[in-house]
This record gives structure tokens, C-alpha cells and sequence, in this order.
């Protein structure tokens, strides 16, 4: 059981290589996105062109998105309105509170949605919880709180005995 809410769908390296087409297949229709090391670098908030692109492009394919964050920051507020998409702060994540407002939000049912995000405790854990697809962004180079290396550890011992990680969006 816990093995199963711990599970992502799909493992991408960057947001940006997350096949919309495949998300359509699978009848995704909304895209709720973490912010800190899934849109943006920890605490930064330069967007790279490519997720910028990305995002552009799920607009105009039909799909509708926010930002679902544990953050309260201007960084957030700044970083959406550049995007052009609501957002959720103080999330609350692992508890599907966030996720319930943003789908409230998009007026689309759970199974309808993927939650996409670089943590196993918080965002697949979220997401799976209630009733999301989920897509875990592993970026090959993390800059974070020197803490998150313990929860690191974890997820890494996660992913190495969870071969559907392993599986590419
Ligand atoms: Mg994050």
C-alpha cells in the first residue's frame, strides 16, 4: 500500500519533457505543478525558456494548469502571472487540501488531473492520495535546504526498488 501512494506514473528529468500527447492519451485534461524545483531552481525564480515553452504549449493544446505550492512567496505570485495560470499557495502537501482547491478551481474532476512534482512525500504522495495521475520531475542536479538530503536518501531507496519509476512520460 505504501509502495502504491508513493508510485509516480512517470519520471521525467525536466517539466519540459513531459509528452503532452501521452497526458491526453491517458484523458488528462488539467496539469497542476509544483513550483520549487519543478518550475523554477529552489528558491529562485528565473523560469527556464524551455518550461516556459512547455507550458505555453499545453495552453494552446487545451490543457488548463496551476501552480499547487507549499509557498506562500511574491516568487510564486511573480512566476504565475508570467506564465499566465492561477496558482494554489500554502498547499499543504502531502494533505490534498491544495489539490482539492485547484481542481475546484479548474472544475475538473481528479481523474482528469496529474499532479507533477519533484517530491515523493509531498507531491506523488498528494497526488496519488487523491486520486491523480502522477509524474515525478527528478532533475539531475538538486539545489536545496542541506536537510532535504535525509529525504533525498528516502525517496532515492524508493525509487531504487520501484522499477515504474524508471518508466519515461
Ligand atoms: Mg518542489
Amino acid at each position: 500500500m505504501l509502495k502504491k501512494i508513493l508510485v509516480p506514473n512517470f519520471m521525467v528529468t525536466s517539466v519540459a519533457d513531459i509528452d503532452l500527447a501521452r497526458l491526453r492519451k491517458l484523458g488528462v485534461r488539467g496539469i497542476l505543478l509544483d513550483f520549487d524545483n519543478t518550475l523554477v531552481r529552489w528558491n529562485g525564480s528565473s523560469l527556464p525558456n524551455a518550461i516556459a515553452k512547455w507550458v505555453k504549449a499545453a495552453k494552446e493544446a487545451g490543457f488548463s494548469l496551476c501552480i499547487v505550492s507549499n509557498a506562500i512567496t511574491r516568487r510564486l505570485e511573480r512566476v504565475a502571472k508570467r506564465l499566465g495560470i492561477p496558482f494554489v499557495p500554502q498547499a499543504c502537501k502531502p494533505s490534498p487540501i491544495g489539490i482539492y482547491r485547484a481542481l475546484k478551481r479548474l472544475c475538473l474532476q481528479a481523474y482528469e488531473a496529474v499532479m507533477v512534482g519533484d517530491q515523493l512525500f509531498t507531491d506523488v504522495l498528494a497526488g496519488n492520495c487523491s486520486g491523480l495521475h502522477t509524474v515525478l520531475v527528478r532533475p539531475p542536479k538538486l539545489y536545496e535546504q542541506w536537510w532535504m538530503k535525509g529525504v533525498r536518501y528516502l525517496e532515492n531507496l524508493i525509487t531504487k526498488y520501484t522499477p515504474r519509476l524508471q518508466a519515461a512520460c
